[in-house]
């Protein structure tokens, strides 16, 4: 129990007796919460010490002397009541503390409790990221694996253009070499063709001195018989050929019928301009001589021998030869 009210008859701070009818005030302190009673002279140094007046001034109405009893037991009575009240009063406030920080309490939890939801709502998020990141790798992966495979065919594809440049290279080789060859039959179709140029030249030639020699025969006495045999036995077949290079330059004459036929040999000189012809052999039967020497060449015409046709030269050519 407080003690602050012991002295009920005495000023608080100047402890003066309080004197009948003056006005004593009850004060709080609010850091002891004890009460106090304060005469009227010394409400201001209560008010300095920051005491809180509580209701209005009491009047002292017990008598001085104190023959009253009952009054000073009812006042004793009252401050009791006043230093309960107080002490209630203390324990409310200590209770409104407790509950105070109790709420206090309460909402540091609700702030751990939003604390706790947070970290569960980052948990949360953390656990999606972990998710996204597994499926960023997964596709990474699959990317990888597509790329390697990009890769192997690409590879492959190298192979098979460096296996189709090979082959190029060697149809290109095998062209080259159809080439090499072409060009070496071209390079014998020329030589051929100087060689036939030359042999057309020596044809010509050959032509040339085969009308000479006819020209000599028909000249020579030998046209007649053969003109007079004809009359009876038809058109002779003739052959005029030149039978070598040596010179005078001798030409074959052969003029054959079914049963007979005759040789001759004219020698020509070009260079000398002298000509001899002479009959050489004679027979019955054509069909012993060689057979180049059966082919005609030559028609009797009235009464000369010229060279046929044929006899001209090779195909289309004898026209643009003598
Ligand atoms: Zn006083």
């Amino acid at each position: 129990m407080p003690s602050t009210v012991e002295d009920t008859a005495s000023c608080a701070l100047c402890r003066r007796h309080l004197l009948v009818g003056e006005p004593a005030r009850l004060y709080q302190d609010p850091q002891s919460k004890r009460f106090a009673k304060v005469c009227p002279l010394c409400y201001e140094r209560a008010d300095r010490r920051g005491w809180r007046a509580e209701g209005r001034p009491i009047v002292a109405v017990h008598a001085n002397p104190p023959s009253d009893h009952l009054l000073r037991e009812r006042e004793s009575l009252i401050d009791r009541l006043r230093g309960q009240l107080q002490s209630v009063e203390f324990d409310l406030d200590r209770v409104r503390s407790a509950l105070a920080k109790a709420e206090q309490q309460a909402a540091e939890l609700r702030g751990i409790k939003r604390e706790l939801k947070d970290l569960q709502g980052e948990v949360r998020k953390h656990e999606r990221e972990v998710r996204s990141l597994q499926d960023e790798k997964r596709r990474a992966e699959e990317r990888a694996a597509q790329a390697e495979a990009a890769h192997k065919s690409e590879i492959a594809r190298h192979h098979s253009v460096a296996a189709a440049l090979d082959e190029r290279a060697a149809e290109m080789a095998k062209v080259a070499q159809v080439q090499g060859q072409l060009e070496q039959e071209l390079e014998s179709q020329r030589a051929r063709y100087v060689e036939l140029a030359e042999a057309r030249r020596k044809e010509s030639d050959a032509r040339h001195v085969r009308r000479l020699a006819l020209e000599a025969f028909n000249r020579s006495e030998h046209i007649e018989r053969v003109v007079a045999i004809a009359r009876s036995l038809g058109d002779p077949i003739v052959n005029v050929r030149c039978d070598g290079l040596e010179l005078p330059r001798p030409v074959k004459i052969t003029v054959m019928w079914d049963i007979s036929w005759y040789e001759y040999v004219v020698r020509l000189d070009l260079l000398e301009h002298t000509v001899t012809v002479e009959e050489t052999r004679r027979g019955d039967d054509p069909r012993e001589l060689p057979a180049a020497q059966l082919e005609p060449n030559g028609v009797l015409r009235a009464d000369r021998i010229v060279l046929a046709m044929q006899a001209y030269g090779v195909g289309q050519s004898a026209a643009s030869g003598r």
